[in-house]
């Protein structure tokens, strides 16, 4: 694309503190087309540029206060693309080469030659125009690569969606840019957004609004930027405008993100104060990002699918498949993870083991698979006494079972211990062959400790199986503490 000389946006800035060159010089410009701002020596014109930097500066080399060439060498410092012309009667050789040291473009002396100025000021104003667009497509390209970048080094959606809008709307000197997500109800809401904060903010926001689901919408799958530049000149629905009035929009470029044949959102670009003339630059960037952030998109996706499916494999794997409450897998993970914030805690830790009495013998009677029953009876029983956040009851194995009971002293745990031998008493669950009762009994083994790195869980589990060893061997249906 050549770059145009965009010629009622170009502001010239005149340096001189002759008022008649001033004046003869704004008279030119301005027949040009060009905007003009004017100063009478280096120290206003620097001033000027701090608030609003000018396309091309006419400076004139001998000036009172500042003169011409410090003031270049500022102005240069200050944007090396500005373009300056140098206007002056001094035309010694010495004087040029300083011109150009100092940072200027080109040279002209005085008195001048009408002509030959209009046609040297065109000429640079279509080089720093060309440096702009170059300038541009690199910040371009930079951008794409970032975003690119960030793709491939990061799989969390959102911080790629948040790059992308904060960075858009830096390269475009807008007001808005948001992505839009939609839902499988039609509806959809704001799911990242980079706001001026002169606007309202519309993170979040549901929009219910069919008008972008329905009828309107055949637009956006034509697949390229749907270009807006002036709301209520673009022959829109009055639906439409509505929903553009409610997000503040004057103008809009809106770019469907298309994924398996559905339209997944929109990457919209919003100026609120104004409408406006999107360049093709702008437009081709939109263009540009769409398959990056596609990409992401599907990568994104597809981690999320793998994650839950992960954590689905997780719960399967931490619970006993007979009695579907934790495993020992799950038990040690929680022992050893309540061990070490307890040893921090420095609070107690109790343990629980539970051991069913005569169970090989009310499998000879019932047979196994009332056994198993019988297993997920206890089960759900130690289940519903294992209460507070963070407590566990969990299959150790065979037909014994454990508590964990974090934050939980001997006096705690004994009173646990207590409510589980009266709940299976109250179940009445026959065990005919039981050398102690006709109903199923349990024995329990309880330890306590505060942990500390010169213990470990094994010894807690090793403490509560010596109780629960005593608890048989002293007659069963009853719990022992380990000392
Ligand atoms: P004690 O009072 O000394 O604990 O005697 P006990 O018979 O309960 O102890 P023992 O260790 O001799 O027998 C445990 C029985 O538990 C033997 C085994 O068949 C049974 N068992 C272990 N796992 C399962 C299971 O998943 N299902 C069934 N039905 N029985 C099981
Ligand atoms: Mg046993
Ligand atoms: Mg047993």
């Amino acid at each position: 694309m050549t770059p145009r000389i965009r010629i009622s946006n170009t502001l010239v800035l005149i340096v001189d503190d002759d008022l008649v060159v001033q004046m003869q010089l704004r008279h030119a410009m301005e027949k040009e087309g060009y905007q003009v701002m004017v100063a009478g020596d280096g120290k206003a014109a620097l001033d000027i540029c701090m608030n609003s930097l000018p396309d091309i500066v006419l400076l004139d080399a001998v000036m009172p206060v500042m003169d011409g060439f410090v003031c270049c060498a500022q102005l240069h410092a200050l944007d090396p693309n500005i373009s300056i012309l140098m206007i002056t009667a001094l035309d010694d050789q010495d004087s040029v080469d300083q011109a150009f040291e100092v940072g200027a473009v080109d040279y002209i002396t005085k008195p001048i030659h009408w002509a030959v100025l209009k046609q040297r000021v065109r000429r640079l104003l279509q080089m720093h125009w060309i440096m702009k667009e170059f300038q541009y497509k690199v910040e371009q390209e930079q951008l794409v690569a970032k975003i690119t970048q960030k793709i491939r080094t990061s799989l969390n959606l959102e911080q790629i969606l948040s790059t992308t809008v904060i960075e858009v709307r830096k390269l475009l000197k807008t007001d808005r840019v948001i992505v839009y997500r939609f839902q499988p109800d039609g509806s959809g809401y704001v799911i990242v957004e980079s706001v001026d904060p002169k606007w309202d903010s519309m993170l979040g926001r549901v929009y219910k609004d069919t008008y972008l689901s329905d009828k309107c919408s055949y637009k956006y799958w034509k697949r390229d930027v749907y270009v807006i530049e002036d709301i209520n000149n673009a022959g829109l629905s009055p639906c439409h405008i509505d929903l553009l009035n409610e997000l503040q929009a004057k103008a809009n470029l809106v770019v469907p993100i298309e994924l398996e044949n559905n339209i997944w959102g929109l990457l919209v670009v919003y100026e609120c104060s104004k409408p406006r003339k999107w360049a093709k630059s702008d437009i081709d960037l939109l263009t540009q990002l769409t398959y990056p952030l596609i990409m992401a998109i599907q990568q994104a996706e597809l981690y999320q699918q793998l994650e839950a499916a992960n954590q689905k494999l997780q719960q399967l794997a931490n619970i006993d498949s007979l009695t579907q409450i934790p495993n020992r897998r799950a038990f040690d993970e929680v022992l050893e993870r309540e061990w070490k914030r307890l040893e921090r805690e420095k609070a107690p830790l109790s343990l629980i083991l539970c051991d069913i009495d005569f169970f090989k013998n009310y499998n000879d009677t019932y047979g196994h698979q009332s056994g198993d029953e019988c297993l997920k009876e206890v089960a759900k029983i130690l289940h519903q006494v294992a209460q507070r956040p963070g407590d566990l009851a969990a299959r150790y194995g065979g037909e014994e079972f454990a508590l964990v009971l974090p934050n939980t002293n001997t006096t705690g745990a004994i009173y646990i211990a207590e409510i589980i031998l009266a709940y299976i008493r109250t179940q009445n669950l026959i065990h005919e062959s039981s050398q102690i009762s006709s109903y199923l009994t349990l024995s329990l083994g309880i330890a306590t400790i505060i942990p500390q790195g010169s213990c470990s869980p094994k010894w807690l589990i090793a403490r509560a199986d010596e109780a629960l060893y005593r608890a048989k061997l002293t007659g069963r249906d009853r719990y022992a503490i380990h000392e």
